[in-house]
């Protein structure tokens, strides 16, 4: 089931781009929770972390290497961040295609909400 960031993805509809590479998109929040908060997702459609098999560890990998590319990119790599990934509907999930959350630019608080 395809959700907005295929179409994202499809440049179907805009979003703000901040890094691309074959395998990965990354692009702002519409709805930032933080200064700095960008989307990383796969441009394959992977549902949720319950979905990941071991021939996703590739993908899964660069994930990660892209958020910390964009952290230099916004300038919070010294300074911290956030990563966040939700799954399912307790865990606050709302766009069933994978997804890091890269938020930065405060003070992040714990435990979370
Ligand atoms: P989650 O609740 O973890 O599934 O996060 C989904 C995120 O996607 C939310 O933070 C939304 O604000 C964000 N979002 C939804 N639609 C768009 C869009 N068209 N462009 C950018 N971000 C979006």
């Amino acid at each position: 089931m395809s959700t907005i960031f295929t179409k994202i993805i499809n440049r179907e509809i805009p979003a703000d781009i901040v890094y691309e590479t074959e395998n990965v998109l990354a692009f702002r929040d519409i709805n930032p929770q933080a200064p700095t908060h960008i989307l990383i997702i796969p441009k394959i459609e992977i549902p949720t972390v319950m979905d990941l098999k071991p021939e996703h560890s590739g993908i899964v990998s660069e994930l990660f290497t892209v958020a910390n590319k964009i952290a230099v990119q916004e300038k919070i790599s010294e300074e911290g961040f956030r990563i966040v990934i939700n799954c399912g509907p307790k865990g606050g999930q709302e766009v069933y295609h994978l997804h890091l959350h890269l938020l930065g630019g405060r003070q992040m608080t714990w435990p979370a909400g």
